[in-house]
């Protein structure tokens, strides 16, 4: 059945949104009417790898969105926290969203998630991945190198307003630190 709407979800944890997050939408909505944001882990903030609130998150998203004309087509940014079942993920986001046709990740758990509950994926195209990765931003911000020109200025915005940069320091002072060195062995 072909809806009046071709509506798509693209799912990520956005820790933070950055530019590639952007040029991914910008490339979906080539295919699409309509993309609702979901907002992984919505559950998580305050650790080095999900340092921002899922309310600091969707305040970067929807500002960009809307800053970039695109709010009108990305109508829902909805958070969804994780569930500690992968067999019913899928049903849980269904339960939290508006229909969609399409769900777009590069995540390949969600990927097969997505297939085995019948709802067809879409691969987004990655841009820049090496630059553009919430990764290789936070490592940046940790170690005060330039993370800037990676996110919108939106992104600057929130992380500026809530100190984000000191958050993922401090953060540092009580967890053990994982980023990986070109040339380390893996942990
Ligand atoms: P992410 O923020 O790393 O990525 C979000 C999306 O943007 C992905 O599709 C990714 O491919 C894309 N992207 C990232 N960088 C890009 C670039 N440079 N160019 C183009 N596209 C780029 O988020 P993620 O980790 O993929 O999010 C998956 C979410 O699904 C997580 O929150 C995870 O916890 C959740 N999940 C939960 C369960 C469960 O609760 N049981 C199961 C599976 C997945």
């Amino acid at each position: 059945m072909r809806w009046l709407v071709m509506r798509g979800l693209l799912i990520g944890r956005y820790q933070p949104f950055h530019k590639g997050h952007l040029e991914v939408i910008r490339s979906i909505l080539k295919e699409v009417d309509d993309l609702i944001i979901g907002i992984g882990s919505a559950q998580i903030s305050h650790t080095l790898d999900n340092p921002f609130t899922a309310g600091e998150r969707m305040t970067m998203i929807s500002s960009a969105l809307r800053d970039e004309g695109l709010a009108g087509r990305c109508p829902f940014i909805i958070p969804i926290p994780d569930l500690w079942n992968n067999a019913l993920w899928v049903n849980h986001v269904k339960s939290l969203t508006p229909r969609f046709e399409v769900a777009y990740t590069g995540n390949p758990l969600a990927q097969r998630l997505f297939r085995e509950g019948g709802v067809e994926v879409g691969v987004p195209p990655l841009f820049d991945r090496v630059k553009f990765s919430g990764t290789e931003i936070r490592r940046r911000m940790l170690r005060g190198d330039d993370w800037e020109s990676l996110v919108p200025v939106q992104t600057i915005a929130v992380v500026k307003g809530v100190r984000g940069v000191e958050r993922i320091r401090d953060i540092s002072r009580s967890e053990k630190i994982t980023f990986l060195e070109p040339g380390d062995a893996s942990p």
